[in-house]
């Protein structure tokens, strides 16, 4: 029998252990975590009645930076005569990251996780690395602008695991770069007492898990080896997880051979980098070697295909990955578009657009389905990648969830076996009615309550930086 605190709900269908269940009631205590499934009578009258709806585990988003959310669509056009490239295109990103002010960043960051939580997604991994002011001055507080992107989330409602990137120099035999003047710590000793600090007010003001701290050295380019060890080092001390861009361009993998004479993920390996708890972002430029490495030491490949196939950065070697045992998460990197299933199909339908096949990641023998497979991407590997505790409906777990309407065009018609197929393979944001966050709603029938603000405040800020006249 429910107790006085508990809420349990009751949707047409519900989806654990890779499958969707129907007279299945979900049951949260007062302290937001699932308590139990229940299909007794009493029980299903007890809980509140979804009609004509689907809830499934919420989604994560592996991998994000919030304020690329201000160039999106602004950088589609040729800005060279002989061709655009991952390079071009972040000439016009550093512009836009030296523009913003500390309430900017903000507004574009809750622009980007209200996005996201209209989209089914209960938590994120942000990968910061707006540190400091455009002269590169560190504010009064060092870790402000970080305190932007955790206030931003908070008022959103989603999880957040605050990736603390760290950023170095412009590269092997580069100069200085006047566009990375925010990101930019040079010693790794203010990195980790930033972090720390950081950490501590993040354990003080989200007690329940709603955020916590990652560590993120930017690349192997971003990072050199002595900086990567003392950080990676710490990291692994205070059990965080780390993240890290790797292999997302040819000319990445080429630098790193000419600085150490290996190719990233051999490098990494032989520093004695890698990890469980290490995340590999994009991984794309990488060779069979580099996949049994990847594979000893069970790091997690954080794919974004639709960032990837805007920026050109190449096809992720997914089914070779998956060969191999090794877990793939999502992410939406750039925020070009915010569709973690959108990303969760692209996985297969790169494979497919380069091998002229179909149903390439599709398991054999078939214990899950292909939409199964692609859905754990998209959840319970993006959650243990970031360190959340949802991905799955458990007991124990919080009830993070999201629900769909069952009637939506896109999916109509679906049975109860084909269902997350159609979900995986064709839902659209708009079919997602409801987003609960520790059994509380954050998006309700579509919508979230400050919406409207949110999204006018970012219009505003648009036209004030797009606008050729001044503002
Ligand atoms: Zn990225």
């Amino acid at each position: 029998m429910a107790d006085d605190k508990e809420r349990g709900w009751l949707p047409d269908f519900l989806y654990r252990d890779g499958r969707f269940d129907s007279g299945i009631a979900l049951f949260a205590d007062d302290s937001g975590r699932i308590t139990r499934f229940s299909e007794t009578e009493a029980d299903l009258a007890n809980a509140q009645r979804l009609y004509n709806r689907a809830l499934l585990p919420g989604l994560v988003n592996g991998h994000s930076h919030t304020f690329q959310r201000v160039i999106r669509a602004r950088t589609e056009y040729r800005t060279t005569a002989v061709k655009d490239t991952f390079w071009t295109w972040r000439e016009s990103m550093y512009h836009a990251a030296l523009r913003l002010s500390p309430e900017d960043i903000y507004i574009a960051a809750r622009m980007a996780f209200l996005e996201m939580a209209l989209a089914g997604i209960t938590a994120v991994g942000e990968f910061h690395y707006l540190h400091h002011a455009a002269d590169r001055t560190p504010y009064e507080d060092r870790n402000f602008l970080a305190k932007q992107i955790l206030r931003a989330a908070d008022e959103v409602g989603i999880r957040v695991a605050l990736l603390r990137t760290a950023y170095v120099r412009a590269g092997w035999r580069k100069e200085p770069e006047p566009g990375q003047a925010r990101f930019i710590t040079p010693r790794p000793q203010d990195f980790i007492d930033d972090t720390d600090t950081l950490d501590a007010f993040v354990r003080k003001t989200s007690p329940t898990g709603r955020a916590w701290i990652g560590v993120a050295p930017h690349s192997i380019r971003a990072v050199p080896l002595d900086y990567l060890l003392e950080v990676t080092g710490y990291a692994r001390a205070r059990g965080f997880p780390i993240h890290m861009h790797v292999a997302e361009q040819p000319a990445e993998v080429e630098a790193c051979l000419g600085e150490y004479g290996a190719r990233p993920v051999a490098f990494l390996d032989q520093n004695g980098i890698l990890s469980s708890s290490f995340t590999a972002v994009h991984a794309i430029h990488i060779n069979e070697d580099e996949i049994t490495r990847l594979a000893r030491h069970q790091v997690t490949v954080c794919a974004c295909p639709t960032t990837e196939r805007n920026l050109g950065d190449g096809i992720l070697a997914a089914d070779a990955l998956e060969a191999a045992g090794i877990p793939i998460s999502l992410g939406s990197d750039s925020n070009v578009q915010i569709d973690s299933l959108e990303d969760a199909r692209q996985l297969e339908y790169n494979l497919r657009l380069s091998k002229r096949e179909r149903a390439i990641l599709s398991p054999t023998p078939e214990r899950e389905s292909l939409a199964g497979r692609l859905f754990k991407t998209a959840t319970e590997t993006g959650a243990a990648s970031i360190g959340a505790e949802g991905g799955k409906l458990e007991v124990g777990r919080p009830a993070d969830f999201f629900t769909v309407d069952l009637n939506d065009v896109a999916i109509a018609g679906a049975d109860r076996e084909s269902l997350l197929s159609h979900i995986v393979f064709a839902l659209q944001r708009t079919a997602v009615r409801g987003v609960f966050v520790n059994g509380e709603p954050v998006i309700e029938e579509g919508h979230h309550t400050h919406e409207e603000q949110i999204t006018q405040e970012f219009a505003k800020l648009q036209r004030r930086l797009w606008s050729k006249l001044p503002s």
